[in-house]
């Protein structure tokens, strides 16, 4: 691989701090279980942002140096500013990745991607969940078997409100009997999304290495391979026009009618 993938891994952070089984899970943090195990997958560099850093931890140099955000939050989706989530989004628009991460389907971001409401069923009663991989050509799934098997997690069921995936990765199955989409690929401009359900906070799933495999072949896949701004130029033509022997006006220019 050439240069590293420069990942900014982005966690709201609070659970960490206020429950304790959470804490004992995660003492630095989701994020940091995240990272970690990213830069031990090779050919990533990985940053790390939260919620009550300055500006998010997304501030215009941060999000203009990153190659793909992972993004986790929960309980505090409200208050993400929305200037931030605007940034956020026009460089998605412009290239750069978005792995979105299980409860972060509520999140400003991931709604303001997808333009649905993007919700969902739950339960939390350490189910086990069986994750079926659909798609076991896909650059995502490299060297994933045929599911990964979960012994404990929250369920998530359909319907998930999203649009149709571009591409559906992963379909699960779940001890109480519900299905979900829990792996979706989509395009948004230059960007490219990719949405993950596994990763409840109270479960050691950032510590399972098929899962953490999923998403450092999804921090892969989602690499930007370039950036490009929407502009909407007014452009010359290519050719040289024809003559028109009628005036049409233009768009924008006032023509008063006596
Ligand atoms: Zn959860």
């Amino acid at each position: 691989m050439s240069e590293a993938i420069k990942v900014t891994v982005w966690n709201e952070f609070r659970h960490e701090k206020s429950n304790a089984a959470v804490k004992k899970l995660y003492p630095d943090g989701m994020h940091a279980v995240i990272a970690e195990s990213l830069r031990a997958a090779g050919g990533i560099e990985t940053r790390l942002a939260a919620l009550d850093d300055p500006e998010h931890g997304l501030t215009e140099d941060v999000v203009n140096s990153t190659d793909v955000l992972i993004w986790w939050g929960h309980c505090a989706h409200g208050e993400v500013e929305d200037e931030i989530v605007q940034r956020v989004r026009k460089r998605v628009l412009e290239g750069m990745g978005l792995i979105v991460l299980h409860s972060g389907h509520f999140s400003k971001i991931f709604k303001a991607m997808l333009g649905t409401n993007c919700s969902l069923k739950w339960r939390e009663e350490a189910e086990k969940e069986r994750m079926w991989n659909i798609e076991p050509c896909h650059p995502i799934t490299e060297g994933i078997g045929e599911y990964i098997e979960l012994p404990n997690t929250e369920m998530y069921g359909e319907r998930f409100d999203i649009p149709t995936p571009d591409k559906l990765i992963f379909v699960s199955w779940f001890e109480g009997g519900e299905v979900f989409r829990s792996g979706c690929c989509w395009e948004r401009g230059h960007g490219r999304i990719f949405y993950f359900r596994p990763g409840h906070e109270t479960y050691p799933i950032y510590y399972n290495e098929q899962v953490m495999r999923v998403i450092a072949n999804a921090v892969r896949w989602a690499r930007p391979r370039g950036f490009m701004e929407h502009n909407a130029p007014n452009c010359p033509p290519l050719e040289k026009l024809s003559p028109k022997d009628v005036e049409f006006g233009k768009a924008g220019e006032r023509q008063d009618v006596e």
